[in-house]
């Protein structure tokens, strides 16, 4: 069986993004949460998601293997420490939609637009969090 690696990564438009609310390791956790509803548990739902320093000028990075007839696995998701809330769940919205087989939109307001310009509405409920 042939077996294909596949990335993608992500940028975003707006310093005031990066700035707000910074990030929490409950950011990551609600972020996953919201992003495994919306796409229906790509990957079976076995999703690794951390904190890191995707290479510039990516502030989100996602890498699979994709099996001949289609199966995705060992799917990873590394999101750059240090961002705000909402884009940080943005950016895992994102990836995550690459990780259920989304390319890129050119319509702005899809969460898979790249760059990202703003919170995605689903992100909105982790800047409220604690
Ligand atoms: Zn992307």
């Amino acid at each position: 069986m042939r077996h294909s690696a596949m990335r993608a990564g992500v940028l975003v438009m707006s310093a005031a993004l990066v700035l707000a609310a910074p990030a929490t390791a409950g950011t990551l956790i609600s972020s996953q949460r919201i992003a495994a509803r919306t796409w229906h548990n790509p990957c079976d739902g076995r999703v690794t998601l951390r904190y890191g320093s995707p290479p510039a000028p990516y502030v989100g990075l996602t890498r699979w293997w994709i099996t001949a007839n289609g199966r995705r696995y060992d799917c990873r998701v590394v999101v750059r420490r240090g961002l705000g809330r909402g884009l940080t769940c943005t950016v895992v919205l994102h990836e995550y939609g690459h990780l259920a087989g989304r390319k890129h939109s050119i319509n702005p307001n899809s969460v898979m637009y790249a760059p990202l310009t703003r919170v995605d509405h689903r992100c909105l409920r982790v800047l409220k969090a604690r």
